[in-house]
């Protein structure tokens, strides 16, 4: 990626190793508990199944953070820019294809453990995106897990926060709280992530062409990293149509690569 001119997002919240300023706690009302990421490491479970076996919800509560200044390193430089170009893209392509304006999500760095309106964040749960408090929760080291499993380049961690800023996008459409009228069921569950891919597909297609900040060898590490996470690169082998969670490898960079030649989200209906 080429992330030089590439503006910083204000809206990431540094709390890794609790030098955030975790304040005291104030409980607030939590939403219902749905909680979507970018794979289930635990046997390939659902997320909502992770952090209910954290045994956390309900009653979520949601601490004072600050963004600390002076954290600067390149990995969160790197997600600040990679948010911001995000923010810019969607600003641009979600009321031209909704004609409703953009809200932009927070993403939360932490590390180990974190509390949010969902449920008590994991490393163990991946990145995932929380509607009731509209932000993308990641734990850096998720990152190196990924290199680890195929989703190598500098293009990998980006595929990463853009599918949950996917995921984003359907709470604002709506498509994320009617899905969860139908929770439970896997073909919802899968539509519901591949289409999150083919949003980050979308979104790769205008940081190319309009905002040049992609490589000749990023699409191809997208699609990678799509496969990587895929129900059956995880499970090392094949899964049953109604065991999948998230879609296979196959599919996950299908969508990606359907939003990412037609660059138009009206192309990511996956439920159709
Ligand atoms: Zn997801």
């Amino acid at each position: 990626m080429r992330l030089g001119r590439s503006r910083r997002s204000d809206n990431v919240i540094d709390a890794r190793g609790g030098r955030g300023g975790v304040g005291r706690g104030a409980a607030i009302g939590c939403g219902p508990l749905i909680v979507v990421g970018i794979l289930a490491l635990l046997f390939g479970a659902d997320p909502s199944e992770i952090l209910r076996m954290l045994g956390q919800q309900g009653g979520a509560t949601q601490q004072v953070e600050q963004t600390a200044p002076g954290q600067a390193d390149e990995a969160s430089e790197y997600v600040r820019r990679v948010l911001g170009e995000t923010e810019d893209v969607w600003e641009d392509v979600y009321p031209a294809a909704t004609g409703q304006p953009y809200r932009e999500p927070a993403l939360v760095l932490y590390s180990g453990v974190y509390p949010t309106a969902c449920g008590t964040g994991s490393s163990a749960t991946g990145p995932f995106y929380c509607p009731s408090d509209q932000r993308v929760y990641i734990d850096l080291s998720f990152f190196n897990q990924l290199a680890r499993m195929g989703g190598t380049g500098d293009f990998a961690p980006a595929y990463v926060i853009a599918h949950e800023v996917g995921h984003h996008i359907q709470n604002l459409t709506g498509v994320l709280a009617a899905s969860q009228r139908a929770r439970g069921r896997s073909d919802v569950s899968v539509a519901v992530e591949l289409q999150a891919d083919c949003y980050a597909g979308v979104w790769a297609h205008h940081a190319d062409r309009e905002r040049d900040v992609l490589d000749e060898s990023d699409v191809q590490e997208g699609l990678d990293a799509a496969a990587a996470v895929g129900d059956d690169a995880i499970r090392g082998g094949a899964v049953a149509p109604d065991a999948l969670s998230h879609g296979t490898s196959q599919m996950r960079a299908e969508w990606f690569l359907r939003g990412f030649r037609s660059g138009d989200m009206r192309a990511c209906d996956t439920f159709g």
